[in-house]
């Protein structure tokens, strides 16, 4: 949607109200503490996110969830925390590829863009971005949606550093820090430590350990604080011929799903492998999650990213696949085996679902959930550099294992 339609007199009136009061709340200047709000109601709701520059930015809304998303050029943006209010449930923001940031706000019901502006900074205030939100119909909604612009294939996004020498035999380990950028994962209960945060470092400790063998290549899905797609992941995975894919994770369960006591009782590492049936519903309930987060990114809608099982059997019943899937139970059943005397494992460590990342055709390939963050015991020791540090060098001593046993039974 273009900037500047006419907003409502009598909704501009309210929300001038609203922000006044808000910017007017401290006599003194330095005292005043800014944050990004949501004011209104469910017909009529403004969001106000703080921009660290005035930059030129573009609004549209999504179906298949409802939502509205802004792109500008690569910016530092505050947005409202994590409580929705009126047409708003949520929103979140950050970078969605090198140079190009995005707000996602996840609508309550169908809403039209009625004003979008950015305001410039001015008396001590840093530049706002106001969004004036109306309700409207499904109908409406639908004609005004558009489908998502593409965003920037992953060979744009792969720092030089980060490719592989295509004359180099050694095998090629790929490493996949989950989440990034606009999609931060999974929150802990007690510290809001970003899942994106604990498993960029714990991939970093991962690939140092594993260079520090000369053995392997090692390739990571993302270097930065950057989103990318769960296809784009595996594409990475397919395009370098890798010899194995692990993905790192470290999920939080649900208490509205599970329950507050599930929270305190579940816990530890899980290794998960593809499947076209999960192996549970716990298993399944962390493949979907895992599997959304491109339609949280506003990358994608619903509708266009169904896993379906059929899908999942197809891609693992070729002779190909037969070998990646027997591989990655292998390297799972392995890897739980040899580090189960140094990290605390869920009560059934291996489990399998359809993870789209492990999708990757030929690769074989494991998802490794380190921790839950839902859980403070896990939390406290996801968050521990110490811990990251010893678990990353047992990860990579089994993974060198395997490796090394590997190439023993099949000479390259
Ligand atoms: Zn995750």
């Amino acid at each position: 949607m273009k900037t500047g339609l006419r907003p409502s007199v009598a909704f501009a009136a309210c929300c001038t109200i609203l922000v006044l009061a808000f910017f007017m709340g401290s006599a003194r200047a330095e005292d005043i503490v800014v944050s990004a709000q949501i004011g209104g109601d469910s017909q009529r709701t403004r969001f106000v996110a703080f921009v660290s520059k005035a930059v030129e930015f573009r609004a549209f809304s999504m179906a298949n969830p409802y939502r509205i998303v802004i792109d500008m050029p690569e910016t530092d943006i505050q947005v409202p925390g994590a409580k929705g209010r009126g047409l708003i449930l949520s929103s979140r923001s950050g970078l969605l590829a090198p140079g190009k940031s995005r707000i996602v706000i996840d609508l309550a019901a169908p809403a039209l863009i009625e004003k979008a502006e950015l305001l410039p900074p001015e008396n001590d205030l840093p530049a706002r971005l106001v969004i004036d939100l109306a309700r409207t119909t499904h109908k409406t909604f639908f004609a005004s949606a558009k489908t998502p612009p593409p965003t920037p294939k992953p060979d744009e996004q792969q720092s030089a550093a980060a490719k592989p020498d295509a004359g180099d035999r050694r095998p090629l380990i790929v490493i996949d820090p989950g989440h990034g950028g606009i999609d931060a994962g999974a929150v802990g209960r007690v510290t809001n430590t970003l899942e994106k945060d604990i498993v960029f470092d714990f991939c970093r400790k991962l690939a140092t350990k594993l260079e520090a063998t000369t053995r392997y290549r090692i390739l990571l899905t993302r270097t930065s604080d950057v989103f990318v797609s769960l296809d784009d992941r595996a594409a990475i995975a397919v395009k370098a011929q890798a010899d194995l894919l692990i993905s790192i994770h470290a999920d939080a369960l649900d208490p509205k799903r599970l329950g507050v006591k599930a929270l305190k009782e579940v816990r530890g590492g899980t290794i998960y492998t593809l499947s076209e049936e999960a192996s549970d519903e716990q298993a399944n309930v962390i493949a979907q999650n895992e599997n959304k987060v491109d339609v949280q990114a506003g990358v994608e809608n619903e509708q266009t990213t169904p896993v379906v099982s059929e899908e999942i059997a197809s891609i693992l019943n070729d002779l190909e696949n037969r070998i990646k899937r027997n591989r990655s139970a292998s390297l799972a059943h392995y890897l739980i085996d040899h580090m189960k005397g140094k990290m605390k494992f869920n009560i059934r460590p291996q489990r399998s679902a359809n993870f789209r990342v492990l999708k990757a055709h030929g690769v074989p390939a494991v998802l490794i959930e380190l921790g839950y963050l839902s859980n403070e015991d896990d939390e406290k020791l996801l968050i521990s550099e110490e811990w990251r540090e010893a678990i990353a060098s047992a990860l990579g001593e089994a993974v060198n294992a395997f490796m090394a046993e590997r190439q023993a039974h099949i000479p390259l």
